[in-house]
């Protein structure tokens, strides 16, 4: 077990002669023990900095420290790391054990050992029935098990997953969630795991550090991540559905500012706290998640008149879309309530959980 420390780290890839920054500058800490998420779109650098770490991508600046250490010269075989990237890569001819035993074998240590550490991580990860089958008569899941079995064999410092979850389907994927939150509290080594899934990171992680573009937008807790994001990015990245983000435009008449969501006659009330920087013409980007709409009764002007487009009952809770333009806002609510497309809805937006974003620069405006 370490601390994992990312120093500025950079990786700049050439390509027809032209540079693609991959990540930029990229700073985080993840204590000892901590389970860390890289979250971000494709494209984003979440794996060139995993690669990085493992040892198995140069370093175009900055520095990779493990448990203090620079490791920036050091083969992937001496930084003490454990991988399990998304393609299983399990050898065929070899057996589950011989696959598990693999590294052990190659570094010397003796078969005694090597057979005791192969049946203890077996039976953590529940695949000791699956020990003398070959990779070929395993699913997707049980491949799955295998190949973080074989990273975690040799109680690496730190566990680098890179979307250990993509291949598999919805309730083994929920399954094997739960499995790696519990394999992480048994374990307890520090951990890296990849994913563009924020439900995933959200579940899993101690912390988030949110990547778009190769450069860090926001490091926090769930909470945190989803209670107070740092931009308009982080703020539409994650939730589900994504929060509601349009541009407002601020009108003032008889002393009363209102904003008018911009292209269409809808406006509202300017939330309490945004009263004093609201001044007249100017625009905000505006976000409000699903959640925080109220579906009201009776007419106001706090309140929005909007006919429905769609609306979806999902058991548990129901979904109102409102197509305005080229905004699709969304709804959602537990109110047993039924609407058809077409019927008008009046929607509240609750003043204390509104965001306002800068349009220029997409930074949160705070009060
Ligand atoms: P995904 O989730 O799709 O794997 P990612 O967030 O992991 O995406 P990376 O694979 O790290 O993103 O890629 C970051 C950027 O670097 C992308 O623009 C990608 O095209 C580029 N890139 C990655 N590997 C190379 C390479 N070997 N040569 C040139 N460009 C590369």
């Amino acid at each position: 077990m370490a601390e994992l420390v990312l120093k500025e780290l950079s990786k700049t890839y050439m390509k027809n002669n032209k540079p693609i920054p991959a990540v930029k500058s990229l700073n985080l800490t993840c204590r000892d023990g901590e389970f860390v998420a890289l979250l971000g779109p494709s494209g984003c650098g979440k794996t060139t900095t995993l690669r990085m770490v493992a040892g198995l991508e140069t370093v175009t600046s900055g520095q990779i420290l493990i448990g203090g250490n620079v490791v920036n010269g050091l083969p992937p075989h001496r930084r003490n790391i454990g991988l399990a990237f998304e393609n299983y890569a399990l050898y065929p001819p070899l057996t589950v054990y011989e696959n598990i035993a693999f590294n052990l074998k190659a570094r010397g240590v003796p078969a005694a050992e090597t057979d005791r550490e192969v049946k203890r991580i077996a039976e953590l990860l529940h695949i000791t029935d699956l020990l003398p089958l070959k990779p070929g008569a395993l699913s997707g899941g049980q491949k799955q098990r295998v190949n973080i079995a074989r990273a975690i064999v040799r109680k690496p410092s730190v566990l680098l997953l890179d979307e250990p979850l993509s291949h598999l389907d919805g309730k083994m994927r929920q399954r094997m969630r739960t499995e790696i939150k519990r394999l992480h509290t048994e374990i307890r080594s520090t951990t890296i795991i990849v994913t563009h899934d924020q439900s995933e990171a959200m579940a899993l992680a101690d912390r988030i550090a949110v990547i778009h573009e190769g450069e860090l937008q926001q490091y926090g807790t769930p909470l945190e991540i989803f209670n107070d994001p740092a931009n308009e990015f982080v703020a539409g990245f994650i939730g589900e559905p994504p929060m509601n983000l349009f541009t407002v435009e601020t009108e003032e008449s008889g002393g009363e500012k209102r904003f008018r969501i911009s292209g269409t006659p809808f406006g509202f009330p300017v939330p309490e706290p945004y009263r004093p920087l609201a001044q007249s013409g100017r625009r905000f980007r505006f976000g409000i998640r699903p959640h925080d709409i109220r579906v009201v009764q009776g007419d106001g002007p706090e309140s929005l008149a909007m006919p429905v487009t769609v609306f979806e009952n999902l058991g548990e809770e129901r979904r109102i879309f409102v197509r305005l333009k080229d905004l699709l806002l969304s709804v959602v609510t537990r109110d047993s309530i039924r609407y058809e497309p077409g019927q008008t809805v009046r929607l509240y937006f609750r003043p204390e959980k509104t965001y306002l974003f800068d349009p220029e620069t997409g930074r949160r405006v705070r009060v």
